[in-house]
């Protein structure tokens, strides 16, 4: 059996920030990840935003990790190469009694350390956002929120992991702790046993299960709370900002926020589901989109949607100060007190992109005062850079890529400009991509007005020629999901 100092269990944006946060440290690190990818569970659907601060109740560990995790962006995107913009985000009154919702967030705000948070008048709001409610009343704006591509910063956090000695296991499942005498010795997954001393739980929406395994919180429940989006199409509808409605007793409310490769979106609804594999699209939900967007900006017309996608929020049972706001309830970041050798991430619901370096840090303090020595890697390295993307290069510096591979002068995905090139270096890359939707995720292939019309049969030729594999091999996600089903014609060949 392998042996690890230390295994976390879940490639999410939290389990993967953990890893880079310990390859600071010399010890032997390994991450388990059940999917095909890292960063296709929850942290792959959500909105993307890096939440100022001032909506967790203050005394949270939501709130101060939220802050704290907030601070940490600049240097994590310019060490591991992601886009990152301080767009600032608007929280709308609309109508005089939802005014005093703002005094109080910018109260809360304050409590939670938030800087640069300002109200602004109706006048002011309509000036900035002409679309806006007519009836607006005011707002608050945060300057220190932004927008993050969240496909990025997993994959990022990762590979920079890995070139820093963590190793990665994906297609692998946890299935149970080996315990001896109420001490964690290892893990069984569906693979192979493995042996370690310390086990950080960042199962996102099975955090519950896999903690439960070892006895530990049996009262503690995640309930998948889902969200439902809506893509529109940039050229029908475009906005540079992200605007909230005051928040109700379900959550933070539909918003409508641009996204770092210039679409708008709007969503997430918020409705509890009992399948935490429920990422459907319901009538229900599209219809409390189109009511709640049209309260911000009535001229929003869901007809010109060109995608719609469901994130699943792992809402947790853990005790919230307020009782009156149901929805919300505080992360678990801690030291298991029934067993020794557990640290659980759990009920990591929003915030938890923004707070996922903080929540990093956090467990790397737990083990320190869990008498871990952690030793500083001598050859740790920050820098992770992103591969080649054409059509953000110079005219010259494109021709020079060209030159010297001409697949970067191939278009696969025309709504979008990416090239034959940057999708076989993602499945070339350190943690390859395997399937059509981590290619998606990675490059953006697919995501525009065609929604993989153009492209799609032509990345599954790619996959299947670089991978050597049948194109009836090729998955968009997991097992079950390939495209063809068998040969019906040959021209000139066989497939
Ligand atoms: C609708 C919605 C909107 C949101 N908007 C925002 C936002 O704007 N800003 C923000 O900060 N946060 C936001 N969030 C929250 C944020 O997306 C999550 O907090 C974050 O992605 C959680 O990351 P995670 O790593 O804990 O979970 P995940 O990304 O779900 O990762 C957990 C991983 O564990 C793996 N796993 C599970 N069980 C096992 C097992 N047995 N063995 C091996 N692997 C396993 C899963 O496959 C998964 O990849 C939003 C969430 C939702 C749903």
């Amino acid at each position: 059996m392998d042996q690890y100092d230390i295994i976390i269990i879940g490639g999410g944006v939290v389990g993967c920030m953990i890893a880079r946060e310990l390859s600071r440290y010399s010890p032997k690190v390994l991450l388990i990840e059940k999917a095909s990818d890292v960063g296709s569970g929850t942290s792959a659907a959500n909105s993307a935003l890096i939440h100022a601060g001032y909506d967790p109740l203050p005394g949270t560990i939501k709130a101060a990790l939220n802050v704290a995790g907030n601070r940490m962006w600049d240097s994590l995107a310019s060490e591991l190469d992601f886009d990152f913009t301080r767009c600032g985000d608007y929280v709308v009154a609309i109508g005089d009694e939802e005014l005093p919702a703002l005094d109080r967030l910018k109260s809360q705000g304050v409590q939670n350390g938030v800087s640069g948070l300002k109200t602004l008048s109706a006048e002011e709001v309509r000036k900035r956002i002409p679309r806006i409610n007519p009836e607006v009343s005011g707002a608050l704006f945060a300057e220190s929120a932004g927008i993050c591509d969240t496909f990025a910063v997993t994959i990022a956090a990762a590979e920079n992991a890995l070139h820093n000695g963590v190793e990665i296991r994906l297609n692998t499942e946890f299935k149970g702790f080996i315990i001896e005498k109420n001490v964690i010795r290892g893990i069984h997954t569906d693979r192979e046993d493995f042996g370690c001393q310390w086990v950080i739980n960042a199962a996102g929406l099975y955090a519950d299960e896999v903690m439960h395994q070892a006895n530990c919180r049996l009262d503690f429940k995640i309930t998948p709370r889902r969200g439902e989006y809506c893509i529109l199409d940039p050229d029908l509808f475009r906005i540079d900002t992200v605007i909230f409605p005051v928040p109700s007793e379900k959550g933070k409310g539909v918003l409508v926020f641009n996204t770092t490769h210039g679409n708008t979106v709007v969503g997430p609804t918020s409705e509890f589901v009992s399948d935490k594999e429920d990422k459907s699209i319901s009538p229900e939900g599209l219809n409390d989109l189109l009511k709640n967007v049209r309260k911000l900006i009535p001229s929003v017309d869901l007809r010109w949607t060109i995608a719609t996608f469901a994130g699943l929020r792992a809402t947790g049972n853990a005790p919230c100060p307020d009782p009156a706001i149901h929805y919300d309830s505080d992360f678990i970041v801690e030291s298991a007190q029934e067993i020794h050798g557990l640290i659980n991430c759990a009920g990591i619901e929003s915030p938890g992109l923004t707070a996922s370096p903080a929540i990093a840090l956090r467990v790397t303090e737990l083990l320190k005062e869990e008498g871990v020595r952690l030793t500083p890697n001598p050859k740790w390295d920050p820098i992770r850079k992103r591969r080649p993307s054409p059509k953000h290069l110079s005219e010259s510096e494109r021709q020079k890529l060209i030159e010297a591979d001409n697949r970067y002068g191939r278009i696969i995905c025309r709504c979008e400009g990416i090239t034959e090139g940057e999708i076989v270096a993602e499945i070339h890359a350190p943690i390859p991509a395997r399937t059509y939707d981590a290619i998606k995720r990675r490059t953006w292939t697919g995501t525009g007005r065609c929604q993989g019309g153009f492209d799609m049969s032509r990345v599954v030729n790619i996959l299947a020629r670089e991978l050597k594999v049948s194109p009836l091999e090729v998955r968009k996600n997991d097992p079950g999901s390939e495209f063809l089903f068998r040969e019906s014609k040959a021209i000139g060949g066989t497939l």
